[in-house]
Parts: C-alpha cells; sequence; structure tokens
C-alpha cells in the first residue's frame, strides 16, 4: 500500500494537485532547486492555463511521458508534510477511495491549499536599452503598478509571448515574480515592534521637539520602555519611519500567534490518587508506549470510571520520553470540560484544533505543532492530521462517536480507524476509550487485533444508577401525562426538592414533526427536500431540517383555507421545555439544542451555567449525553427512547444503546446513587432491557447474532455508493451502469439500486447501492474494495454521468 521513498537522482517530481481529477502528475525539477526540493514540499506549477499548488510525493530519474513541463516554484521553506502523512494521505485514499490530492487539503489547515497567483514585481527600475518592444511596454507597465497579475498581462498582449518577455527579464534582475493566495489565502501574521536603537544628544533632541513634537513623544516613550508594539504607541507610520530613517529606531515584524482560547484554568486542586484499576490500566499502556510498539488498546470503562485520568497519567509519561501526544474527542464545542481537564493538565504545551475556530487561528495552532513548540494536539476527527513528529501515543476518546466518520465532503475518513493507522505507521500505541465501545471496537478485542482493559468500577465506588422503564403507551391520550409520565414528574419533584440537578433527553428538535390541516389532512413537506416540515413554536416557522428552508406557519390549511392547523407526532424540545414550565413553574430551565447553540460559544455557556448550578433541569438532544461531568446530576429522564429505535438502520439498536447508555452515565457522579427514568412506547425491546442492566457484553452478545446472519459490521465490510443529481432519471441511470459495472461475483452481495430512504435533499434526487461482503468470505474486505474499485474505473472511464454527483462511503455509519 505504501510507496516507499528512495532517494533517486531528482530529474522528475511526482505531484498530486488538490481537487480533482484523481491523478498524479510528472514534472521535470528545474536545476536550481534540485537541491532543496524533498517529499511533501508544496509546489508551483503550470496546470494547464493557470498555475496551481500541488504536493511533491515522488522523485525519479527517468520517466516514459513526454512533453514535460517544469515546476516553477517551491512556495514554502519547508514541506508541509512529512513523509508520515503522506504516507498516511496515500494510504486514506487508497482505502477510503478519493483524491490523494483532496486528502491532503482535508489533511492541512484551511487556507493553505488555496490557490496561487502568480504576479510581477520591479527591482530595478532603470530600463536597459536592449529590450524587446513588447518587453518595453511590460516594464512601463510593471513601473507604475506596484504589482500585476502575470495572467493580467497574458491575456492583455497574447498572442504575443508575454511569458517568455518576462522570464528573461526576469533572468537579469529587471523584474521578480512573487505568489499571492487568493481570498482564504492565510498567511503569519505579524506585529510591528518598535526598538530605539540609538540616543539624541540633548540639544538635538531639544531641536525635535520644536520641529517635531510627534517624533520627539515617540523617542522619550522609547528612551523610557526600550521596545513597544506599533499599536501601543498609535503613532502614524509615517512618523515611525521617518525615525527610522534617521537612523533612531528600528521597526520589525514579529510573527505572533491567534488563539481563541480563554485563561488558562487552574491546576488540579489536590492530587488525584489512582484508583487500582485506573493504575493497571496506566502500566499496560505505559508499558507498551515504553517499547515503542504499535499496539491499539480497547478502554471499555464504564461512564464516571476516569477514563479521562487514565488518558492524562499515560500522556504525561510520553511526554517524558520526549515524545508527543494526540488526543481526538468527538465534538470540541460539546465537550468543553474534557479540553479544560486537559489544559490544565498541560497548561501551554497543548494544541486545540477544531472547526470553528478562525482560520488564523487554526494555522497558528498547526504551526506551532510544526515548529515542535507544542507536543499535544487535541481535536475532532480532522486533528488526526496534527503534525506532530515523533509520535508515542495517540487517544480516541468516546472512539464509537459517529462524529469520527466523515460524511461529506470526500475523504470520506472514519476519524479512530485513520487514528489506528497513523500508530501502526509511526510505532505508537493507539488507545480507544468508551463505556460503550463501537461493534468494530469491541469485536477486535475477541479476535485478539487489540488489547482490552476493562474498568469496571467508578470513582469513588459509587454504584451505577438504577434505572426504571416506563410504559408511556398508556398515557398517550392523557394530555397531561403524555409527554411526562407521572413516574418521572415525580422523581423530578423529589429532586428539585433536594437542589439536586436533572438532565431530560429528548432526541428532537423544535416542537413538532409536523403542522397538519384537522379537516383535509394536508401537510406541508420541504419544497426542497422529501421531508415534512417540522414546527417551531419560538419562531412560529415550519422548517426543514436538511435544507434550512423556512417559513411562517401558516394559520389556515394552504390547501382547504380552513382555519384547523394543529401540530402531530412525538414531542420537540421545544414541547418539552414548554411542558416543564407548565408542571415546574419555578425550575430554571436550560434548553440545549441546535437551534440553542447556532451561536460560537454558546455550548459552553449553556454547559458552565448547568456546572455551576445556575440552572436546575438541563434539557436537550443528543447533546446533553456527551461525555458532560456534573457532579449535582442525580435524575436522567429520557422523554421518549423511541426515537432512533426503528431506524431503518442496522446500527440502530447500536446506537440506542450507546445514547440511552451515555445519558444513563450522567447520573449520579461523587458517591450519590443516581436514577434514570426511561420512558417508551416499546417496553418490550430487548435493547432497553441491556440499557437497564448496564449490560454492555450482554448486549454485544445478542446485537452481534444479528450482524453475524446478516453479514453486516462487524461480519462483514459495506461500501455505499450514492448518486445525486438534479433530474431524476440521470441519478437511476447512472446507478444502474454502476449496477451493471459491479458485475456479478458471488463473493459480495449487493443491494440496490434504489431511491436513498432519503429520496430527495436539496432538490438533488438521490440513488444509491450498497455492496457488501461477509467476513468468512473476504476477511478485511479486500475482495470488495477492489471490485467496486473496477467498477468506479469503468464508470469513470465511461464519461457519460458528468452531470450525477456520486459519492463512494466506505465503511458507512449509516444508511441514508
Ligand atoms: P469517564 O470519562 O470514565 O466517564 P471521567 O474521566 O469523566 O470519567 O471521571 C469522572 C470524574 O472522576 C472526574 O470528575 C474526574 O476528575 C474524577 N476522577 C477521575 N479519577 C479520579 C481519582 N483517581 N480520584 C478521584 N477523582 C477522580
Ligand atoms: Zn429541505
Amino acid at each position: 500500500y505504501f510507496y516507499m521513498a528512495e532517494n533517486n537522482k531528482k530529474l522528475f517530481a511526482d505531484i498530486v494537485v488538490p481537487g480533482p481529477p484523481h491523478q498524479i502528475f510528472t514534472y521535470i525539477i528545474p536545476a536550481d532547486i534540485r537541491n532543496d526540493i524533498e517529499y511533501g514540499h508544496r509546489v508551483v506549477v503550470p496546470f494547464g492555463k493557470r498555475t496551481s499548488t500541488g504536493f511533491v510525493t515522488a522523485f525519479s530519474d527517468k520517466t516514459s511521458v513526454e512533453n514535460l513541463k517544469e515546476i516553477i516554484e517551491i512556495a514554502d521553506p519547508w514541506p508541509l508534510l512529512t513523509e508520515e502523512l503522506l504516507n498516511l494521505t496515500r494510504w486514506i485514499s487508497d482505502y477510503y477511495m478519493a483524491g490523494w490530492g483532496e486528502t491532503i487539503k482535508s489533511a492541512l489547515p484551511p487556507g493553505l491549499t488555496a490557490k496561487s497567483k502568480l504576479n510581477v514585481e520591479i527591482l530595478s527600475t532603470e530600463e536597459p536599452d536592449n529590450l524587446t518592444n513588447l518587453q518595453h511596454t511590460l516594464f512601463d507597465l510593471v513601473k507604475n503598478k506596484k504589482s500585476i497579475p502575470v495572467n493580467h498581462l497574458i491575456k492583455k498582449y497574447a498572442p504575443q509571448p508575454v511569458r517568455l518577455a518576462l522570464n528573461s527579464m526576469e533572468k537579469t534582475g529587471l523584474i521578480c515574480f512573487k505568489y499571492s493566495f487568493e481570498k482564504n489565502g492565510i498567511s503569519v501574521k505579524t506585529k510591528k515592534k518598535i526598538s530605539i536603537i540609538n540616543t539624541l544628544p540633548k540639544e538635538e533632541m531639544e531641536k525635535l521637539i520644536k520641529k517635531s513634537p510627534v517624533q520627539a513623544e515617540v523617542i522619550k516613550i522609547l528612551m523610557k520602555k526600550k521596545s513597544i508594539w506599533r499599536h501601543e504607541i498609535n503613532k502614524p507610520m509615517s512618523v515611525l519611519n521617518r525615525l527610522r530613517d534617521k537612523n533612531l529606531i528600528e521597526i520589525q515584524d514579529i510573527e505572533v500567534y491567534r488563539e481563541s482560547l480563554d485563561e488558562l484554568p487552574p491546576p488540579p486542586a489536590n492530587e488525584i490518587v489512582l484508583t487500582s484499576e485506573q493504575k493497571n490500566a496506566v502500566e499496560v499502556i505505559t508499558k507498551s508506549i515504553d517499547k515503542q510498539e504499535f499496539k491499539t488498546f480497547l478502554v471499555h470503562g464504564i461512564t464516571g470510571s476516569g477514563k479521562t485520568q487514565v488518558y492524562i497519567e499515560s500522556i504525561k509519561h510520553t511526554l517524558s520520553m520526549g515524545k508527543t501526544a494526540l488526543v481526538l474527542i468527538p465534538e470540541i464545542s460539546l465537550t468543553p470540560q474534557a479540553v479544560m481537564r486537559y489544559r490544565s493538565f498541560f497548561g501551554d504545551k497543548i494544541a486545540v484544533m477544531h472547526s470553528r475556530m478562525a482560520s488564523g487561528e487554526r494555522y497558528d495552532s498547526w504551526r506551532r505543532i510544526k515548529k515542535g513548540e507544542l507536543t499535544i494536539g487535541i481535536g475532532p476527527r480532522s486533528a488526526v492530521f496534527a503534525p506532530l513528529e515523533n509520535l508515542g501515543l495517540i487517544i480516541v476518546d468516546e472512539e464509537h462517536d459517529p462524529s469520527f466518520k466523515q460524511n461529506d465532503p470526500s475523504p470520506r475518513y472514519h476519524g479512530r480507524d485513520v487514528a489506528v493507522m497513523r500508530g501502526k505507521l509511526n510505532k505508537a500505541v493507539v488507545v480507544l476509550g468508551s463505556a460503550t465501545p463501537s461493534f468494530e471496537s469491541y469485536f477486535n478485542t475477541i479476535n485478539k487485533k487489540y488489547e482490552i482493559i476493562s474498568i469496571t468500577e467508578r470513582i469513588d465506588k459509587t454504584p451505577l444508577p438504577s434505572v426504571t422503564l416506563v410504559d408511556q403507551k398508556k398515557f398517550t391520550w392523557e394530555k397531561e401525562n403524555r409527554i411526562i409520565s407521572p413516574v418521572l414528574r415525580e422523581k423530578i419533584e423529589n429532586r428539585l426538592k433536594k437542589k439536586e440537578q436533572v438532565i431530560l433527553l429528548q432526541n428532537r428538535r423544535g416542537y413538532a414533526p409536523f403542522l397538519m390541516c384537522s379537516k383535509c389532512g394536508y401537510i406541508e413537506e420541504c419544497k426542497n427536500c422529501d421531508i415534512t416540515l417540522t414546527f417551531h413554536r419560538s419562531t412560529k416557522t415550519i422548517e426543514c431540517h436538511y435544507c434550512g428552508y423556512r417559513h411562517r406557519a401558516p394559520d389556515v390549511c394552504p390547501k382547504c383555507q380552513n382555519p384547523s392547523m394543529s401540530y402531530r407526532g412525538g414531542p420537540g424540545t421545544e414541547q418539552v421545555e414548554e411542558e416543564l414550565q407548565r408542571i415546574f413553574p419555578d425550575a430554571r430551565i436550560l434548553r440545549m439544542d441546535f437551534d440553542t447553540t447556532r451561536a460560537k460559544g454558546a455550548h459552553t455557556k449553556i454547559i458552565r451555567a448547568f456546572s455551576e448550578h445556575k440552572g436546575d433541569i438541563l434539557l436537550g438532544t443528543q447533546m446533553v449525553a456527551k461525555g458532560h461531568d456534573f457532579s449535582g446530576v442525580s435524575l436522567v429522564g429520557i422523554i421518549s427512547a423511541d426515537t432512533g429505535l426503528f431506524f431503518p438502520d442496522f446500527r440502530a439498536g447500536e446506537k440506542t444503546f450507546q445514547l440511552l447508555t451515555q445519558a444513563a452515565g450522567r447520573a449520579g457522579r461523587r458517591k450519590m446513587q443516581g436514577e434514570v427514568v426511561i420512558q417508551t412506547m416499546s417496553p418490550g425491546h430487548p435493547v432497553l432491557s441491556f440499557v437497564l442492566t448496564h449490560n454492555y457484553k450482554d448486549f454485544f452478545t445478542w446485537e452481534n447474532q444479528n450482524r453475524k446472519e446478516l453479514s453486516y459490521p462487524p461480519w462483514g465490510k459495506i461500501i455505499a455508493i450514492h448518486f445525486k443529481s438534479s433530474k431524476k432519471e440521470p441519478a437511476e441511470k447512472a446507478a444502474e451502469y454502476f449496477r451493471k459495472a459491479l458485475g456479478n461475483n458471488r463473493t459480495i452481495a449487493v443491494l440496490g439500486p434504489a431511491p436513498s430512504p432519503l429520496s430527495r435533499i436539496k432538490n438533488l434526487y438521490r440513488y444509491q447501492i450498497i455492496v457488501k461482503s461477509s467476513r468468512i468470505i473476504d476477511n478485511g474486505g479486500s475482495k470488495l474494495h477492489s471490485v467496486v474499485r473496477s467498477a468506479l474505473k469503468k464508470y469513470y472511464s465511461s464519461r457519460n454521468y458528468y452531470n450525477v454527483h456520486i459519492a463512494v462511503n466506505v465503511d458507512p455509519m449509516d444508511m441514508l
């Protein structure tokens, strides 16, 4: 799978260019850069009619390709990608069937791979007399403007040989070429630092005060302070320039870092003494780190068992060996507490990376890691590409979380699986952790591919919460009990009385899933998607949760004009909130869902408020079930366990078990026994019985049997291929063509082509094909991969479906 880095004579370079086409191009390496050019260097190359940036992926001393072009320039002083990250991105592009260029692009901070523009600038204003007519014209133009894009000149004077003319002017030192990066290009941020280098004798100073009081003022300040930032001195640049020309001061551009983090949190108050299970876990992990071997552990520790502390101790050990560490967490804005905990232990050694950061901030974090100033990287799935060198340890916390999988755009990689591969390439230790491991990972411990470390007790031996199931069918027709059963109501009341906190989960946002005319039964659907519009009472709108289309909720039926619109379907978080307010008028309710957390930092605010006990009830969607650690919570209520249970997805049971167990795990930390109430319409469902007893293993055994029978992961591999098009027919035709291209092969099973469960989204019609193979005849899925790969090749070369968007999803996490 891996290309080998051979240091041949560097005559030709293979260059991969971000974005389609998925191809590698060969270029000639000009002699003057031959000594400097390295693997992973970003270079500027001519590409069709424009220039583009690409990455050096291989060297050779011969080639069979003819009419090659030359590399124009190396874009950065050092390679942006190490050989290791080249290998990793190469593997991803192979395994996930994505372009290598687009994979490299997703591995770098956004903006770095922006298209570059070539400009010319003047170097000498004296015109030599041997210029051609064209050169003379160009010279005049360039002299009068500071910088001109080469493309403009080419356009203006074509078909005259502008490029040639400029090239020879550059060789004689008359002009130079410079690249500027388009729009979202990002760069190093600098600040001007002003320092005094010479003082003035007294009489000179007095002269200056009279002649130019502003200049004198600057000198006075600098005599006191020696040096100062330009923005602190707040004087026009012209004043400063004049002082510099008099050789009195020096103006330097100093690199600064952009950071969006708050103050560092205080270090932990008292030394934490590890429990014996924690200690054992740390020992096992650090032993492997010492051996510098590739090994993957699965820490299966129940909620509240102190897994984070195990990670922290393991990281400490890694750093003490002079190595670096990487921590992946599901979604950073949802888990500010976790990040704070790492920061309180590791202070400013840690680089936080996430997508809500401004691109400049991300670039700076990235750069500081690359320079080796920061030795721990933490972030969501894309942080798996942090440019850490000498990696000793990779942690994937809450490894079961579906957000580790990227669905769009390509590469559709799974951050956890890439982390394991990165560990392998670095001979590093990989630690996956969860209270509810993914089936794939748990299965791998049974196969001995991963080693399991179990933590079976909570910190302080706090028992797991007791779980009560409530059969909500009984209350369907009772308005006052429909949303909150008498059992749950009473328990909430008790906890509130004792000043304890409550978390309520309802995994559906808005007020109700749709508005319906009670007379004619009309329900409005999205005009762009085959989806009913959700009713939001707070904004008095109906909204599409897939494309964002929304408008005012109608009072009269748009079809029969009857004023009889009423909401239907299970309650959303808005409705639950309203009901809570009715029952508990004095309770302080915090609602956390997509609608209340749109603003930057909104999650953190809610989580902080709740942990400071500025709210009694935290109500929300699955966001409330993430790894939060609130000490005051003694009761968790699930308003409806059924929202995900009957999803047409083979992972529905697994996901529901995970969600409910994780939510339950928020109850009763710090010695206080917690309680969980689960409301459901199907109390007999097997998944719920396992949640009731907190029994992951039994759940696994039961569900594993189902998976085996149908060859679903981990008993088989799946690849989903999606076809999208603005008209129905092309998508359908493309899917049918692809089906034929797959051929008939007895090792693989093909489902479809068929319209996707969401058959139209954002005005695109969707078809899909699911291809799978069983591990019994295709262990590792290599046959499946090769069948799909060759079908793809046929599909692309047929060139019939250029108006259909095709997306290949290897190991998809959902079936939509
Ligand atoms: P998990 O991630 O396994 O659910 P956490 O790592 O969040 O559990 O730990 C739960 C709580 O226990 C945290 O507040 C943590 O600071 C605390 N904790 C962890 N280890 C110890 C220990 N050995 N002694 C005391 N408190 C601990
Ligand atoms: Zn829509």
